[in-house]
């Protein structure tokens, strides 16, 4: 049995071949699409997760194009019972109907194909000949869903475009400064001592710029392998507040923290990254304070979720940016940073996380600027780690962002024990 016969569900007893001209209803057949049991052809072809159809018709009459099979998939996407209906009433997309004519003259095709509706949708549109038919000559018309490939390389695309740009406003910068060096301020003494600053401070943010994506880059290398090694979180922050003692320093800040008790938030993590974790946060913290303000910074553990930590005040809005795996009995350590610096406004929160977003008009009081790239590492750090990620802000009130970490297994064990 041929391919094509085995496919063949329409010129059945109960399905007449419809006469010529071709009328315009579908001619009447089952109202269940076609026995599977046909053939292992035609069950292989209808259970096919892309939409395929087979067209019948004359490319001189394109009003004459009928879908003579649809499988499954082909069914969910499109309305109406399409066996027997013509090829325009289903899909009007001229590049796709001029595909299916060069099928049916003999040679392959192709197009491309968006659906709207509530999902936007991009297909690969693909036509093959299938020969002489019973009523005319026959294409083959397959459909593949590219929506999520096309997202993928436009993100690329934009990444590239944004990288490019962050590091040629240094850059161009750095150029201008050099050749005015070079030229009428050659021998300005007091110029070329402002400008060798202002090249150093370039430099240094092109340096910025080139660490957290390199930084980003090996992190979502290895995002889909879980960490190795164990960590106490909250000594972990006391290292990155010693750390960070000078710029606290410079912006006469106070910390008020709070710790558990030694040990009670172990978790299994990489070091150097959850280092980095805190470090991104607390640095936004002290950057977005203003002179002489105070943040607070917390660890709980174990805490089953985000919800032991108490809402921010009645003003803020609360976002989750990522959702922790919630296998169940999953026990977190918690680690919450609060300021009290300009806040983010509600409709900026879903996008924190975005590379290079900076929420516009924001001074970060003196400071380095940023990268905008340290909310995305913390992001997917704490997506390799399995934890959660959410903020807490409203614009005039200062942020909280709160991480939680899956606390290591074994000391969930230890702790049940007791
Ligand atoms: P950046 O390096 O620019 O700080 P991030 O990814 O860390 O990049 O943050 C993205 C943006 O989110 C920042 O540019 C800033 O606009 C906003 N933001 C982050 N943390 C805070 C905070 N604590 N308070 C106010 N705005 C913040």
């Amino acid at each position: 049995m041929s391919i094509l016969k085995a496919l063949w569900p329409l010129r059945t007893a109960e399905t007449p071949a419809p006469p010529a001209p071709l009328p315009e209803a579908p001619p009447p057949g089952p109202k269940e699409p076609a026995d599977v049991s046909q053939g292992p052809f035609r069950a292989l072809v209808e259970s096919l997760p892309d939409p395929v159809l087979v067209i019948e018709g004359d490319p001189d009459e394109p009003a004459a194009r009928r879908i003579v099979f649809a499988n499954a998939a082909a069914r969910d996407l499109l309305p109406g019972r399409l066996e027997g209906m013509r090829l325009v009433t289903a899909l009007r997309n001229p590049e796709l109907l001029e595909a299916v004519d060069e099928a049916l003259l003999g040679a392959p095709g192709s197009a491309q194909m968006e659906t709207g509706g509530a999902q936007e949708r991009v297909w690969a549109v693909q036509t093959r000949p299938l020969g002489q038919g019973e009523f005319g000559r026959l294409a083959l018309l397959t459909l593949r869903d590219e929506t999520d490939v096309r997202r993928a390389e436009r993100m690329r695309v934009d990444f590239l475009a944004n990288a490019s740009h962050e590091l040629r406003t240094p850059l161009a910068s750095l150029t201008g400064f050099i050749e005015t060096l070079r030229g009428h301020a050659r021998d300005d003494e007091a110029a070329r001592d402002t400008f060798l600053g202002i090249m150093q401070a370039q430099a240094e943010r092109m340096r910025r710029l080139i660490d957290d994506l390199m930084s980003l880059s090996r992190i979502e290398l290895n995002e889909h392998i879980a960490p190795e090694g164990r960590l106490d979180l909250a000594l972990a922050v006391t290292d990155v507040l010693d750390a960070l003692v000078p710029l606290v320093r410079e912006k006469n800040l106070s910390i008020g923290n709070e710790m558990p008790a030694r040990g009670a938030a172990e978790i299994e993590g990489d070091r150097d990254q959850i280092l980095q974790v805190i470090q991104n946060l607390v640095e936004n913290a002290v950057k977005y304070s203003s002179n002489g303000g105070a943040l607070e910074i917390s660890v709980a553990a174990p805490v089953r979720d985000d919800s032991a930590a108490p809402p921010r005040d009645a003003a803020a809005t609360r976002m989750t940016l990522l959702s922790p795996d919630r296998t169940q009995g999953r026990r977190f350590a918690l680690l919450r940073v609060t300021d009290h610096g300009p806040g983010i406004p509600r409709d900026r929160l879903p996008r924190l996380t975005e590379r290079f977003y900076r929420v516009e008009g924001q001074k970060s009081g003196g400071l380095r600027p940023g990268t905008g790239l340290g909310l995305a590492i913390v992001k997917h750090i704490v997506n390799r780690h399995r934890g959660g990620m959410a903020v807490e802000s409203a614009e005039g009130h200062g942020a909280s962002f709160t991480v939680w970490l899956p606390l290591s297994e074994k000391d969930v064990a230890d702790r049940d024990e007791r």
